[in-house]
């Protein structure tokens, strides 16, 4: 990685902004966290700042909840030491005092950056006032780095900004990926549309030794191919691409692997009639919604030869769980590789959270969006404005 990270700078007693993404998911009713990966993710940088007696300030956004942080007591308990909020919903005077207040090895959060509509807008007076705050700027939000905003890079603008420690291994693992992954590489994609995908499977195509295609997605591929695919999700602008991509993909020795068969219902919901079918056996007013069992084993038994295996997207509509069978028994057979498991993808890392077998893989991306856009060979603001690692 040629950016500079906490590491390479002297951050002892000095008042460090950390951009964290703390975006967790809640509990619609109670508003209680319901997975703190993200959380987690982020304590390595937070501890090294307070081993080394820096004054540590945090901030993140927080999409869904209008009131105030709700990340403090779950941090707290993390950390095992006291976590303060600054009070104040605007940054000023009032909050510079909060930092002054601060000694080595404290932690301040600063309210949810989402009250500022100047966050989104990148404003420079924003900026500034984030930067007055501190010494030395930090990014670790690398779900939030594809995107312009005041604290991710505005203020880079005002203070010398390097990479947090998760930042730094998100980039490390996907910059490995790409560079050089060690053979067979597969990737397996899924969810729901092409359309969100196709910078990344164009991008890593070349590099690839075998691609499998589940979830909505394949519907496309498959009439691409002529099947009929009833009712399924297909996205009929990307018929041509998904054409095209075949005709690389075979042009260039990679493996294409479709599915075989399929689960099929006559409607989306728990209470469908389910059937599973060849795909060539797909009636008009059924739709896809999972991969079927003869899928589940050629796409294991290709998965068990790789050495490097990129997942993204769910085999099906995992949220229904007569529909997760694929999805789960892919999550399963991925933790029990040898191979480097490097899972993307908001969904998809739901799915290996929520099964307990994050640890069994060998990273799970916090990216979402970002970890897509990067593996697309996108440059990332927010990686962009990090001082550069000189000779
Ligand atoms: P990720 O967030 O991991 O990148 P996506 O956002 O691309 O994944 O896709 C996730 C969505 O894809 C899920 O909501 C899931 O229900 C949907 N999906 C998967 N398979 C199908 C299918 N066969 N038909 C419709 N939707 C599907
Ligand atoms: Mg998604």
């Amino acid at each position: 990685m040629n950016k500079l990270t906490i590491r390479d700078i002297e951050v002892g007693g000095k008042r460090v902004l950390v951009r964290a993404d703390f975006n967790v998911p809640l509990n619609e009713n109670t508003g209680v966290i319901t997975d703190d990966s993200r959380i987690r993710a982020t304590l390595p940088t937070i501890k090294y700042l307070i081993d080394r007696k820096a004054r540590v300030i945090l901030c993140s956004h927080l999409g869904r909840p209008k009131g105030r942080v709700v990340e403090k007591l779950r941090l707290s308990q993390l950390l095992g030491q006291r976590v303060e909020v600054a009070p104040h919903r605007s940054l000023g005077p009032e909050v510079e005092k909060e930092v002054e207040k601060l000694k080595g090895g404290d932690v301040l959060l600063l309210e949810n950056l989402r009250f500022h509509p100047e966050e989104e807008e990148n404003a420079p007076s924003f900026a500034q006032a984030l930067a007055r705050l501190a010494d030395i700027y930090v990014n670790d939000a690398f779900g939030a780095s594809h995107r312009a905003h005041a604290s991710i890079v505005g203020v880079a603008n005002y203070l010398p900004a390097v990479a947090g420690l998760l930042l730094e291994k998100e980039i490390k693992v996907l910059e490995g990926i790409l560079a050089n992954p060690a053979h067979p590489f597969a990737e397996l994609a899924g969810g729901a549309k092409i359309s969100d995908k196709i910078t990344v499977l164009e991008n890593t195509l070349g590099k690839l030794d075998c691609l499998l295609i589940g979830g909505g997605m394949a519907a496309t591929f498959l009439k691409a191919k002529s099947y009929q695919v009833g009712l399924s999700l297909v996205e009929d602008d990307k018929l041509d691409f998904a054409a095209k991509l075949m005709k690389e993909a075979a042009e260039r020795g990679v493996r294409l692997l479709l599915p075989v068969d399929v689960v099929i219902a006559d409607k989306v919901s728990a209470e469908a009639r389910v059937r599973v079918v060849s795909v060539e056996e797909i009636p008009t007013d059924w739709r896809i919604v999972d991969i079927g069992p003869q899928t589940i084993d050629s796409f294991s038994e290709e998965l068990r030869r790789c050495k490097t295996v990129f997942w993204n997207g769910p085999m099906g509509v995992y949220e229904i769980a007569k529909f997760a069978q694929g999805t789960q028994a892919m999550a399963k057979l991925l933790a029990s590789l040898k191979a480097t498991t490097v899972v993307g993808g908001g969904s998809t890392a739901e799915v290996v959270t929520a099964m307990k077998l994050a640890d069994k893989m060998s990273f799970v991306s916090t990216g979402g969006g970002a970890s897509l856009r990067f593996l697309g060979g996108e440059r990332l603001p927010g990686i962009e404005v990090l001082l550069e690692r000189k000779g």
